[in-house]
């Protein structure tokens, strides 16, 4: 499940380049009886398979590096809803151990040394590996170097609580529908204009409780207050 998503494009560079390391590994490999079993029954009956402790330990404890700061997550709908800000803060850590449940889901005292719970949303799938998949690609990109032009990524939807303003490229009109005149001007000082107004205007529309958490100049307030008038959404 792991090889195609870890071996494309931006994260097999940065793997390549030494920016990051990917290691997989399976938890059968840490059992201890001869059918290297990693589930069992649920203790007071019950539909399924839970993941056993034990397996579960001891890969943590083999694959912890113990030098530099590690962070041990479980991958569970219960968890805290995965976010950029979090992203953000995991990106700070020099080792990430992404556990992936299956079944029924993990023995509860796998908490015991886990530090976080994380969730994609309110859903349940089959299994943590596309989670951790998406916690590593979302780490990575913020990993310094990992994305060419850092200010790409400063730039990104949700990096300062707001939707990015919308992108056009060529051509310049397609089925009637023409590329904004701002952009093609060659006034910088007006794209930079526009591209906040629009920014803050999408995010007052689809996600206004973005908003709040939002760190705005004065100048954004201003333009803020500017929008909400014209909009006549107050
Ligand atoms: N029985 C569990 C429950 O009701 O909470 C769900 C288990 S789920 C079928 C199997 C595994 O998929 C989980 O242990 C977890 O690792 C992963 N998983 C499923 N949905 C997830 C989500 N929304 N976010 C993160 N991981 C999820």
């Amino acid at each position: 499940m792991f090889d195609s998503p870890l071996q494309e494009s931006i994260i097999h560079k940065a793997q390549e380049n030494g920016l990051i390391r990917i290691h997989i590994h399976n938890l059968r490999d840490y059992t201890e009886d001869r059918h290297r079993t990693a589930d069992d029954t649920p203790y007071g009956g019950g539909a399924g398979m839970v993941m056993k402790v034990e397996p579960i330990a001891k890969a943590v404890e083999t694959v912890t590096l113990g030098t530099g700061r590690t962070r041990t997550i479980l991958t569970t709908p219960q968890g805290e809803v995965f976010s950029q800000e979090t992203a953000q803060r995991l990106s700070r850590f020099d080792q990430l151990i992404i556990l992936c449940g299956r079944y029924e889901g993990v023995d509860e005292r796998v908490l015991s040394f886990v530090d976080e719970e994380l969730s994609l949303g309110d859903y349940v799938l089959t299994g943590g590996e596309l989670p951790s998949m998406v916690v590593i690609d979302t780490v990575a990109r913020l990993v310094d170097g990992v994305v060419g032009d850092p200010a790409s990524v400063e730039e990104d939807t949700f990096s300062n609580s707001l939707l990015k303003h919308p992108q056009y490229t060529r051509p310049n009109i397609f089925r009637g529908l023409e590329v904004p005149g701002v952009l093609v001007s060659g006034d910088h000082g007006r794209v930079r204009e526009w591209r906040k107004t629009e920014s803050l205007k999408k995010t007052l529309r689809r996600r206004p409780d973005l908003l709040e958490q939002a760190e705005l100049s004065e100048e954004d307030k201003k333009l803020l207050e500017y929008i909400k008038k014209s909009e006549k959404l107050e």
